[in-house]
């Protein structure tokens, strides 16, 4: 937090350099009712509010622009303290993932090493890269005993459980999905599918719109191969199927339910959940 990045409309932060390192953080509250401002040097703490005492919201009222600055001059007038040394005896080193943040396995492609706490016994191994084999096109996932000798693209991949995935790379264009099992060869062990919506075991209350209307629940999941077909079923009938946009407006009657998804390989997912009026 000594380096906490300041938005755009905090511009102004340099002139409040006092010397001596400081780690701070500003908050603001919902409709500008406050602003707060804490901040540490090596001996003191500071903490400034500023608001109305009624709670009455203003605009502008913002922790970086209005608590900051006040924190600061109050660090002014403490006297000057150094920052604290690294603690080297309880730390230890440790090559951790550069992606990940976990320890660093064999596969991990890019490691970096971190200081930690000697009192951390067991810091689990980064679950995420695996080595995968791919034909030489690149096309598809495969096997050694599927590719001719030598001819077998081996390479650590960074691949995320489907729902993960999913969140992940609408914030990270450069999320690369595994690509398919060659077929007849390779075929991938975990469902490659997940449900966003509903979440296991869900007790849904069914909305009603302004007009007393019942509205549709929409379901929703997601496929590590988003071109893939999913087939669904509501208990025993089948609704239709989804490609791309893996997501159904459905009308389930009040009651226990089981949604029954199947993809074109045969992989399947069921989700139980309940409707209530
Ligand atoms: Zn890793």
């Amino acid at each position: 937090m000594k380096s906490v990045i300041r938005p755009p409309e905090e511009t102004g932060w340099e002139h409040f350099t006092s010397g001596q390192n400081i780690a701070w953080k500003t908050g603001t509250s919902y409709g500008f009712r406050d602003a707060w401002s804490i901040g540490i040097s090596g001996r003191y703490v500071v903490g400034v509010w500023v608001g109305n005492a009624s709670g009455e919201g203003r605009a502008g009222l913002l922790g970086g622009l209005t608590a900051g600055p006040l924190m600061f001059r109050l660090f002014d007038l403490l006297p000057t303290s150094s920052w604290y040394d690294v603690p080297h005896d309880d730390l230890k080193e440790q090559q951790v993932c550069k992606k990940s943040g976990y320890r660093a396995s064999p596969v991990c492609p890019e490691t970096e090493t971190l200081l930690i706490p000697q009192t951390i016994k067991s810091n689990p191994v980064c679950p995420y890269h695996h080595l995968i084999h791919l034909t030489p096109d690149r096309q598809f996932q495969t096997r050694k005993s599927c590719e001719p000798e030598g001819k077998i693209i081996s390479e650590p991949w960074f691949v995320l459980p489907p729902l993960m995935a999913w969140y992940y790379s609408r914030q990270k264009p450069d999320y690369r999905f595994l690509p398919p099992g060659k077929p007849g060869c390779f075929e991938s062990e975990n469902t490659p599918m997940d449900f966003i919506y509903p979440p296991p075991g869900a007790t849904i209350m069914r909305p009603v719109d302004f007009d007393g209307e019942q509205e549709k629940i929409v379901f929703k999941v997601v496929h590590s191969n988003p071109e893939t077909e999913i087939f669904w079923h509501l208990d025993q009938d089948y609704l239709g199927k989804t490609r791309d946009s893996h997501e159904m407006e459905l009308e389930p009657e009040e009651g226990q339910h089981l949604l029954t998804l199947v993809d074109d390989k045969g992989n399947k997912i069921i989700r139980k959940f309940t409707i209530k009026e």
